[in-house]
């Protein structure tokens, strides 16, 4: 079992590529969004649990999350929370805290668990920004892929985002290779209960 993760979204064209590939494969993610990105996607948000997916928090601002005052840090989680809840029906359960950033002064605020990641795929390293030909583009992407397949093993959660056309394009061509391979592609939540870890507010998790 392994849980596919994405950051920083939704953003409503390369989410839905994501999201395509994992109903194509019956396959299971989830996605850490930002507050503020919540507004004019309520459709994708909504796609995403409809399709098994879950939704939580990776903040409002995408801030250092370390670096700020206690008043300016509850202030940061409430309004994604608050964003995400009217379109979940709940605050939301988790919490991966932006460039997974975190000390034991953020961890003793946080009434959540953070969900850190055992394999960093550096997706946003190429992405759509940087200028290249497409066989460059090609085997970047392949980078990526083999990043993710070649360190995978049961328990890892892997770090994506959804904010790119090369990380959705690299994040299908995962999705299809990990279902191949037989791999269960399941939530940060399912993968934890599963290997009956409990979650626990206040501690990190990088794996299951
Ligand atoms: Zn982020």
């Amino acid at each position: 079992m392994v849980a596919l993760t994405f950051d920083d979204g939704p953003r409503r064209s390369t989410t839905t590529e994501i999201l395509d590939a994992l109903e194509k494969y019956h396959a299971n993610a989830t996605f850490f969004c930002l507050g503020i990105h919540v507004e004019g996607n309520e459709s994708v948000i909504e796609r995403m649990l409809s399709l098994g997916c879950e939704v939580s928090s990776h903040s409002n601002e995408h801030k250092y999350l370390t670096q700020l005052s206690p008043a300016a840090l509850q202030k940061d989680l409430t309004a994604a929370n608050e964003a995400l809840a009217k379109v979940i029906g709940q605050r939301p359960a988790l919490l991966r805290p932006p460039f997974g950033s975190k000390s034991t002064s953020l961890l003793a605020q946080l009434d959540v668990p953070v969900i850190l990641w055992s394999i960093d795929t550096q997706d946003w390293v190429y992405h759509d920004g940087v200028q290249r030909s497409d066989y460059q583009r090609q085997k970047d992407l392949e980078k990526v892929v083999n990043e993710a397949l070649d360190l995978v093993e049961d328990g890892s959660i892997i770090l994506m985002h959804d904010v790119f056309f090369f990380s959705a394009d690299a994040a299908a061509e995962i999705i299809q290779r990990l279902t191949a391979q037989e791999w269960q592609l399941v939530t940060v939540s399912e993968l934890f209960a599963a290997k009956g870890i409990p979650l626990e507010p206040g501690k990190s998790y990088y794996h299951a």
